[in-house]
This record gives C-alpha cells, structure tokens and sequence, in this order.
C-alpha cells in the first residue's frame, strides 16, 4: 500500500466514526445563538487557528452569524502575548468582549486543552472563563477531547484509530497438522487443538489494548478437498475459545486471483475498515512466509513464529521478529511497544 492509499483509508475511517449525534448536537447549538443574536466566538492554535480565520468567514457571509476569532487581530495577539503571557491571551481577549448567556464559543484543537499537562493552557483559562459568564461551549477535538470535551455543551471528538494484533490461525492460534515437515489445517472440528499458550497470550495483548483480528487462508474450500461449513465451525469454535475480535477468512486458492489470499493484504485491509484500524501501529503474527509478506504488505510490523516447517519461501522473507511460540511473539510486541517486562 502506498503512503497517499494508506492515508486515504485511514481518512475514510476517521469520517466512518464520527458522531453524527454530537455533530448535529453543535449545530443546534450554532442555530440557537443566531435566533438569540448572540455572538459566535471560535478558538483555535496552529493550524486550527487558521481553520477558525476560515469559518468565522464562512459563519459571517454564509450563515449570518456575527462571528470573530482572537486570533485573526496579529497587533492584539503579539501584544497581550508580550505583555501578559500566551496563557491568558484568549481570555483577556474574550473579557473585552463581555461574554453573555447568549454567546457560543467553539474550539477547534487535536488537544482540547489540558492544564495540569500544560497542554494549550490558553484555550483552557478561556473555557473556564466563558463558563463563569455563563457562555455556552462547543468543540471539535480530536485523542480524548481534554478539558474542552469535559465541559462543552456539545462536542464530537474525533475517534483515535485502534491497533490490532492481526494472527494467523494454523500453526499460531491452533496446531498445525504437520505431514513430510509441511503444515495443514485441521480438517475437522475433532482435530482442532488450541495452543496451549494462546488464553494468556491473547489475554495480554487484549489487555495491552490491542484488537485480535484471525486472519487465514482456507484454499481447501476452493479445491473441493473441504466444505465451507466445516471451516466456519472451526473458527467458531476458536471465536468461543479465544478472546478473538473477528476472523476473517480467504476461501479462495491462487487461480481466483482475489485480493485476500496471502500474501495479499486483502483481509488485513477490510479488518482495517471494519474496525478502524491503523495498520501502521498494527502487528502481523504468523508462521509462513505468506503471513508475513501480508502483513508487511499492509503496512504493519510482521513476526514470523518458526516452527521449522520443511517448505521454500521462508528464506526470503525478512520479519521484523522471529521467535518460536505465539506467547514470545506476544512478548516481542509488548516490549517493541514499550509495554513489556523485558526481553523475550
Ligand atoms: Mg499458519
Ligand atoms: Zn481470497
């Protein structure tokens, strides 16, 4: 995938969990302040301050709300920024003003205003401001939402994309049936056996926060040696098992050349849209080469648990970690992500 796809997908799934509720909750609020002719007063830094330059315009001449922006006069904001500390900027601005019941202020910011962080204290001493005036209070924030989403009257938060441990099934989540060297599948749902490890590494990637998506190959299915039906009760039976989020299951072999057999990404990039993942904080767990081209094709990091299957391809595969077992290939994302108790 490349950078301008990635960041599209990633776009798409930002717009797909948005709030519509809360959106609609700031629109009302925005109604009701130009049938009350109150005054619309919007709060931003960085770039955001140039998206509040942009709406003021936009609320002004499209929708007939008197609108204003601190930040939109150069000479007062370096000036109350040299005489009286960027903290207090906006404040100091909006007392001029003489907030009112009547008025709305809206905050743009990824932030949303943190005091004891120190994080955009200015958008925080005019919140706590306008509150004291009876002012009501909008946002549009992005990580939790700060101190903005914590007191505004309405606020759609803009949600963080998730992480996932992507893993493959044969060999990762089950036993693999292993004949001349060479891994199978179970071929039925009496043959299936859990790893013994996968309950408590499952359990700590969950519990590090991660999304755990299966992901695997069944081409028996489409050469005839497999029913569907059988497959589907196998996964299910690892769905009840194992603290699984999803599965997702390509039935096809290499001449339906569809997007989803491995080593396309294909089901790592639909997981990524269902589930709002961001795959470049995600991780690939497998045990064959077409695991991990999977997975860094999709743009995650990709461990490759060796079990020394008797088969090419493995030698030209470069994962990002190679270890023996699911609970060290566990271990090895922990301590990659920092949240590990040392080296696996
Ligand atoms: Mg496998
Ligand atoms: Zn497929």
């Amino acid at each position: 995938m490349s950078f301008v796809q990635k960041y599209l997908a990633e776009a798409g799934q930002v717009v797909e969990r948005l709030d519509p509720i809360a959106i609609d909750a700031v629109v009302d609020l925005l109604a009701d302040t130009r049938t009350r002719g109150g005054r619309l007063f919007i709060l931003g830094v960085g770039g955001s301050a140039a998206n509040a330059s942009h709406a003021v315009n936009d609320f002004r001449k499209l929708a007939g709300i008197e609108a204003y922006a601190p930040t939109d006069n150069v000479s007062e904001l370096t000036a109350r920024t040299n005489d009286e500390g960027w903290a207090s900027v906006f404040e100091g601005w909006l007392r001029v003003s003489r907030l009112g019941p009547g008025d709305l202020v809206l905050v743009f910011s990824v932030g949303g205003g943190n005091a004891e962080k120190n994080v955009s204290p200015n958008l925080v001493a005019a919140l706590q401001y306008a509150k004291g005036r009876g002012t009501r209070i909008a946002g549009v924030v992005g990580r939790d939402g700060g101190y903005t989403a914590q007191v505004a009257n309405a606020c759609p938060v803009n949600p963080r994309p998730r992480t996932a441990a992507f893993l493959d099934r044969d060999g990762v989540l089950n036993r693999a049936i292993v004949r001349n060297g060479r891994p199978y599948p179970p071929s039925t749902l009496a043959e299936l056996q859990i790893l013994p490890d996968a309950p408590s590494a499952l359990q700590a990637l969950k519990a590090a926060g991660f999304l755990l998506i299966g992901v695997t190959n069944q081409p028996d299915v489409a050469r005839g040696t497999q029913r569907r039906e059988v497959v589907d009760a196998i996964n299910a039976a690892l769905l009840a098992a194992l603290p699984l989020d999803d599965m997702l299951v390509c039935y096809h072999d290499d001449g339906d050349a569809c997007d989803c057999r491995k080593p396309r990404p294909g089901l790592l990039i639909r997981a990524a849209t269902r589930h709002g993942i961001d795959l470049a904080s995600s991780f690939m767990i497998g045990d064959r080469w077409k695991d991990v081209e999977a997975g860094r094709r999709a743009g995650c990091a990709a461990i490759l648990i060796d079990h020394g299957y008797a088969e090419s391809g493995l030698d030209g595969c470069s994962p990002d970690g190679a270890v023996r077992s699911l609970s060290e290939a566990a271990a090895w994302i922990l301590n990659r992500i920092g949240r590990g108790k040392g080296t696996p």
